[in-house]
């Protein structure tokens, strides 16, 4: 019988979620019902039929069930999924699912804490039915638990684990009966310092629903982990940055040392504007309300002052090791027990290995991102005070990067004018088509006047079986290139929405340049692969070896369909489509390089387009003929075999356009460009084009990056009066440098020495 409970028909739909899609127009309704009765799950069933209001708002619901259950073919398909287990009693129907929450507290309580620390536990799963049994397994991970049980007979110290529960609970009544006086704390506290709010609760939610207390503005999570009472906050970015006024553009010149002088910041509430902290009306728009960070750091200190330690956790990068290093600064005189934490994803796993694997700050890092940030404002502020001058206008900049990449910009739109080609489309056996490239003018106009003579002959000349190989996951760049080809996302917002994934802990760090697979992400192909019955694809591969960061992958074996159910079952909003369509592009493209290759048939052909029987163009091409055994290419469509045979076929329609040889740069294949030329990197790539748009140096036409007169104006003064300031080749070098430093084969205070001459000209 269905009842209207909302609980209980809450706990058969996530259950049956699958099978319930074909009676729904799309997911989205689906998962709105759901969220529907999680959020009235409190009530009893007698609620709901007095409430007219929700009782006709769960009837349609309720409807869909009771047409699955007594639909015998979907009924006869749910027996045999691996997962779910219908039995039959007295004529009713019981379907058998696991109650995830209800084990991780059960479990939990074979283990206990008492003052002198942690007892041992051992909890055991007897398996009565093994759908069932693979059904927790599925939720456990869904809620964020990674279990990995062992069978009974698989543990060779159960004698040992035994004794030392025995041991532990003897010791526990002796401290009950109070014959152990000595007594110390064995519940520490700690303060766990990240950038972001979404982090901070994410890593707050792993241990259970947290407690949060707020100091204007700043929220604190509080939670208990075992032995540790940890209070999380976020810094909401960067909280210190190099003041204006102070030596050469905020760095004092102290004997042969340069020295950078960092502030608080303070930016205007109302413009954005960062301002100084002597400042208390900002010059642009008059406004005195600011955001000062002095008030957190006054914050972060007292908290530092009320725990035994502190955990720096910000991004695993040198922008993230700066601020920890900030962060260590401003907190070391109150608390000397700091420690910084490098997570690369946001789980619960890699919490819990981090926090016992921590390490000093790695001032390396710090130095390059030192030089960064003091590059950037010499040659920054330089070339931008001159222009701001000679063009009378204060909203103009110039930079050590975005200039030469407005330079590009500006050349590509020259290169556009000049070389042209036609592109002929030629269509064949109704819809297929063949693209065909010329440049003559003569022969456009001969295919014009005879478009009912036009013949396509193939001939094929060799075929061979070759094996293709998936691309590899995602590094940064890629992923921009690939976000804008195939979903039309912009360089910034797909950055944005990576940042958001990175930070639910859906995603590794999504900036990188590495294509690295490590062992866990490897397991984790295997566990996805397994749960969509696809295990036989499986073919790992490592595509590198290892270094500070990895590839951009899921963090755990999820499909879009998961994270929507891990969100209702958390009651979190469910995030965007256009969050979740990235997130789908990644894994996809994930899975596809840890997938077989394709087994294909490659075909040499020889194409000839004819009028009547006079051949126009000849062309001899390779082209794939056939997938003979699908591979990756389930997970990534980029295989298109091309369907044609040795004949002469009549083209029905055709199409030519005239194009340049150069095509106007898109916010990815700018990106593209930084990446192959080495200015830029992962972290500054989206924030460059932003700064062009922002000046109005260039627009975006349809996705295309066009220069504007402005942008054109400001690059020709700069290249006539400061080639070298602008040129690639500097910020090549210090870019180049920079990764010397991060990697201590290079002094910071030499680079900047170098740097320093060339920027002022003197020394
Ligand atoms: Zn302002």
């Amino acid at each position: 019988r269905v009842n209207y409970s909302p609980r209980i028909l809450f706990s058969l739909f996530i259950s049956l979620k699958e099978y319930l899609k074909s009676y729904y127009e799309n997911d989205l309704q689906l998962s709105k019902d759901l969220v529907f009765l999680r959020k009235y799950s409190f009530l009893k069933e007698e609620q709901v039929l007095e409430n007219e209001n929700i009782k006709n708002k769960i009837e349609p619901i309720k409807q869909k069930l009771e047409k699955l259950l007594t639909d015998q073919e979907i009924l006869e398909k749910i027996k045999q999924d691996p997962r779910l287990s219908i039995i039959e009693e007295n004529g009713n129907l019981f379907l058998l699912v696991s109650d995830p929450r209800g084990y991780i507290q059960a479990s939990g309580r074979t283990s206990r804490l008492y003052p002198l620390g942690l007892t041992k536990g051992l909890s055991l799963v007897l398996v009565e039915n093994h759908k069932v049994f693979e059904h927790l397994k599925i939720k456990l991970r869904l809620i964020g638990y990674k279990i990995d049980f062992k069978k009974l007979s698989e543990i060779s110290d159960l004698e040992k684990i035994i004794q030392k529960i025995d041991e532990d609970r003897k010791i526990v009544k002796k401290f009950m009966e109070g014959e152990i006086e000595e007594f110390k704390d064995p519940v520490k506290t700690c303060l766990i310092i990240v950038e972001s709010p979404t982090k901070a609760r994410t890593i707050a939610n792993f241990f259970g629903k947290p407690s949060r207390r707020s100091y204007q503005n700043y929220w604190v999570y509080e939670v208990s982990i075992g032995n540790y009472i940890v209070n999380i906050i976020a810094t909401l970015g960067h909280f210190v940055d190099l003041v204006h006024q102070e030596g050469f553009y905020g760095v004092k010149k102290s004997g042969k040392y340069f020295i950078p002088v960092f502030e608080p910041l303070k930016i205007c509430r109302k413009c954005g504007r960062h301002v100084s902290i002597s400042v208390n009306k900002c010059e642009v728009c008059n406004s005195s309300d600011f955001w000062d960070k002095r008030i957190l750091i006054e914050f972060l200190r007292k908290l530092a002052n009320e725990v035994n330690e502190v955990y720096l956790a910000t991004d695993p990068d040198t922008e993230g090791e700066k601020i920890a290093f900030d962060l260590f600064i401003y907190l070391y005189p109150y608390n000397s027990n700091i420690k910084r934490i490098e997570m690369h994803e946001i789980t619960r796993e890699e919490f819990l290995r981090r926090f016992k694997e921590t390490r000093d700050i790695n001032y390396s890092l710090v130095c390059a991102q030192l030089t960064r940030r003091v590059s950037d404002r010499w040659v920054g502020f330089s070339l931008s005070e001159e222009i701001q001058k000679y063009f009378k206008n204060l909203n103009l900049s110039a930079g050590r990067v975005q200039t030469p990449v407005l330079g590009w910009i500006i050349l590509n739109e020259e290169l556009r004018k000049k070389e042209k080609y036609y592109l002929g489309r030629f269509y064949y056996n109704n819809n297929n088509f063949i693209d065909l490239n010329f440049e003559e003018k003569e022969i456009a106009n001969k295919i014009r006047k005879n478009k009912n003579n036009l013949r396509l002959e193939i001939k094929i000349l060799e075929k061979k079986e070759e094996n293709i190989n998936p691309p590899p996951p995602f590094q940064t760049s890629d992923l921009l290139k690939s976000a804008w080809e195939v979903l039309r996302l912009d360089t910034n917002t797909t950055m944005n929405l990576a940042q958001d994934l990175f930070e639910r802990g859906l995603i590794t760090y999504h900036r990188t340049d590495s294509y690295y697979v490590s062992d866990y992400g490897r397991d984790l192909a295997r566990e996805f692969l397994q749960k969509q019955n696809k295990e036989n694809l499986l073919y790992t591969r490592a595509w590198g070896s290892p270094g500070t960061h990895e590839c951009i992958r899921p963090t755990k074996p999820f499909t879009v369909d998961d994270i929507i159910e891990q969100a209702i079952l958390n009651q979190e909003q469910i995030l965007s489509r256009n969050h979740l369509r990235l997130y789908n592009l990644i894994l996809n493209r994930f899975i596809a390089s840890q997938a077989k290759p394709a087994k294909t048939e490659k075909a040499l052909i020889k194409i000839v387009l004819r009028i009547n029987d006079e051949p126009i163009i000849e062309e001899t091409r390779e082209v794939i003929y056939e997938i003979k055994e699908r591979g990756f290419d389930e997970f990534l469509n980029i295989i298109k075999p091309i369907s044609l045979e040795e004949k002469i076929y009549d083209i029905t329609d055709f199409k030519l356009t005239r194009l340049s040889k150069f095509v106007p740069y898109t916010s990815a294949t700018i990106v593209e460009e930084m990446k192959k030329k080495g200015l830029g990197r992962p972290s500054t790539y989206s924030t460059i084009i932003q700064t062009l748009l922002e000046r109005k140096y260039v627009i975006l036409n349809k996705g295309y990056l066009i220069p504007t007169k402005q942008g054109k104006t400001i690059y020709e003064y700069l290249k006539e009066k400061y080639p070298d300031l602008i040129s690639e080749n500097l910020t090549k070098q210090l870019e180049e440098a920079m990764d010397k430093i991060e990697a201590n084969e290079l002094d910071y205070q030499a680079v900047l020495k170098n740097l320093f001459i060339r920027v002022f000209g003197i020394i």
